[in-house]
C-alpha cells in the first residue's frame, strides 16, 4: 500500500486532516500510539467558526448530540436530579439554554458585550458562538467519520523516527506487531503540544513564554459537592470552576508551574488544590479522569520543513483559557488539508504550502496575547503580556474593551 501523507498523531487535529486529505480522493495513513481512542477530560466547547466547518463535513449530527449530553449535566447539576432526561426534554432544555448562552468568556469573565467584539476586530458571524461538544465525543465522531471514508487509522503505532529527502518522508514506527518503517511524500505532526515527536526530530524551533500557573481538570466523584459554587468564581487563592456537570471541576493557582507534568494527578493532589482554591472541605472520592495543565505560550516559528508540516498543538500551545486550542487546530487541519492535496495532485506548486505558516488565523501573535492576558487579568500581573517578546499590547486593548463585572458565576465549559 502506498500512502500520499502520513498523519502522526490520532487526536482530533490528526483525524480530521486526514479526513479533509480523503475527502479530495488522496490515500493518508494515521498513526497513534494509543491504542484505544483517548478519553482524557480536555477541551468542552469549539467556536462557532470550527462549528460551521465541521457541519458542513457532515457531522452537525454527532455536534448536535455532544452539545446535548452537555446540557444534559448542567441540568443534573441545576437540579440535583440524576434521572435520565429523555432527548426531547433536553432538546427544549437546550433550546431554552441557547437563548441565554454565554457568549464566550475572558478570564472567567462573562459579561462580554458580543457586541464590542466587532469594536476588537473580532468578526461576528452570527452564529451561536459556542458548541459544547466534550473532546473525547468529538473525536470518536471523527474517527467515525475517517473510518467511513475508509482512512487508515492504526492504533498502537507510535513514531520514532524520521528521516527526509527530496522525493519522501521515511519515517520508523513502534507497533503492536513490533518495529516497521514506512514512507510517503509528506509527513504531518499532529503529535501534539509540549512533547511532538515530529516536532523536535525534524528540527523545528519552539520559542515562546515559561509557564506561570498551576490549573487542575478534573471529572470526579466529589463528597460535600454541594459546598462548591457553580460556574466560574474568582476566590483569594485563585479561580474554581464546577460545572457543566457534577462531576467536572477546574482550579486555576497562579503561584507558579507544576513541579512535575508526567505524574498521573492524584486524589490528594487535585482534593488539596480544590481544597485551597474553593476554601472548602470537599472530598474527592474518586477521579474518573484529571489534567493537569500552565499558560507556557509557545509556536513553532515555521510550520514546514521541507516535507514535514506541523498541525494543532504540536505547532502552537497556549493556556486553556478562553477554550482556543482545539478549534485553532482544527482551523489548521483545514488550511492544510486542501493545500497539500492541490500540492501533492500536481495543481500548486510546493510554495503553497508555506502560505499554511503565515495564514493570519493561526498566527501566535493573534492568539497568545489574548490568552495570556487571561492569565495576568487572574493574577493581576499583566507587563509581561503588554512588553514581551510579542508586543501586541494584548492587556491593555483586552482590559478597554472589557465591560466592568463582578464575580461572575455564570456556568460555561470553556
Ligand atoms: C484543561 C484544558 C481545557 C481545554 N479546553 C479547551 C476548549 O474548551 N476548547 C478548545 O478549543 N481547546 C481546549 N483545550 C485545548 C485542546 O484540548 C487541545 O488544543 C487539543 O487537544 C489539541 O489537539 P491535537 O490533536 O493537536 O493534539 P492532542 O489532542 O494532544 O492529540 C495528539 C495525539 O498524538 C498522539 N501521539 C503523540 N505522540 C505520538 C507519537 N510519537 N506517535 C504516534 N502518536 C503520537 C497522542 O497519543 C494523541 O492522541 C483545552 C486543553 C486543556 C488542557
Amino acid at each position: 500500500m502506498s500512502y500520499d501523507a502520513i498523519v502522526i498523531g490520532g487526536g482530533p487535529v490528526g483525524l480530521l486532516l486526514a479526513i479533509e486529505l480523503r475527502l479530495t480522493g488522496l490515500t493518508p495513513v494515521v498513526l497513534e500510539r494509543l491504542t484505544e481512542p483517548d478519553q482524557t477530560i480536555k477541551a468542552g466547547a469549539i467556536h462557532a467558526i470550527t462549528g460551521d466547518a465541521l457541519n458542513r463535513r457532515g457531522l452537525h449530527d454527532a455536534l448536535a448530540a455532544g452539545q446535548q449530553q452537555t446540557v444534559k449535566e448542567m441540568l443534573r447539576l441545576f437540579t440535583g436530579d440524576d434521572t435520565e432526561l429523555d432527548d426531547a426534554a433536553a432538546e427544549a432544555a437546550m433550546k431554552k439554554f441557547a437563548g441565554n448562552a454565554p457568549r464566550g468568556h475572558f478570564a472567567g469573565i462573562f459579561k462580554l458585550d458580543a457586541t464590542k467584539l466587532s469594536q476588537l476586530g473580532v468578526p461576528t458571524t452570527g452564529t451561536p458562538p459556542i458548541v459544547m461538544v466534550p473532546q473525547p465525543v468529538l473525536e470518536a465522531a471523527l474517527g467515525q467519520r475517517a473510518s467511513e471514508l475508509g482512512v487508515e487509522v492504526r492504533h498502537g503505532c507510535e513514531l520514532t523516527g524520521l528521516a527526509q529527502d527530496d522525493e519522501g518522508v521515511t519515517v520508523s514506527v513502534n507497533g503492536p506487531d513490533g518495529s516497521y518503517e514506512l514512507r510517503a511524500g509528506y509527513v504531518v505532526g499532529c503529535d501534539g503540544g509540549g512533547r511532538s515527536r515530529v516536532r523536535k526530530l525534524t528540527g523545528f524551533d519552539f520559542p515562546g513564554t515559561e509557564p506561570a500557573i498551576t490549573g487542575h481538570q478534573a471529572l470526579a466523584i466529589i463528597e460535600g459537592a454541594e459546598k462548591l459554587a457553580r460556574g466560574w468564581n474568582r476566590t483569594e487563592t485563585g479561580m474554581m470552576v464546577y460545572g457543566p456537570s457534577p462531576e467536572r471541576v477546574l482550579t486555576v493557582e497562579f503561584d507558579g508551574p507544576p513541579a512535575d507534568r508526567e505524574e498521573p494527578v492524584s486524589v490528594e493532589e487535585l482534593q488539596a488544590s480544590v481544597r485551597r482554591v474553593s476554601g472548602t472541605d470537599v472530598t474527592i472520592k474518586e477521579i474518573i479522569s484529571a489534567t493537569r495543565f500552565t499558560d507556557n505560550a509557545r509556536a513553532a516559528s515555521t510550520y514546514r520543513i521541507g516535507r514535514v508540516l506541523l498541525a494543532g498543538d504540536a505547532a502552537h500551545v497556549h493556556s486553556p483559557f478562553g477554550g482556543q486550542g482545539l478549534t485553532l487546530g482544527l482551523g489548521d487541519a483545514l488550511n492544510l488539508g486542501f493545500k497539500l492535496a492541490a500540492v501533492v495532485r500536481g495543481r500548486a506548486g510546493d510554495e503553497l504550502l508555506d502560505t499554511y505558516t503565515a495564514s493570519g488565523i493561526r498566527w501566535p501573535c493573534a492568539y497568545w496575547p489574548h490568552t495570556r492576558a487571561q492569565s495576568r487579568v487572574g493574577t493581576g500581573r499583566g507587563a509581561d503580556v503588554a512588553t514581551g517578546p510579542f508586543p501586541c499590547a494584548a492587556l491593555r486593548t483586552r482590559r478597554a474593551g472589557l465591560p466592568a463585572s463582578g464575580s461572575p458565576r455564570v456556568l460555561a465549559t470553556g
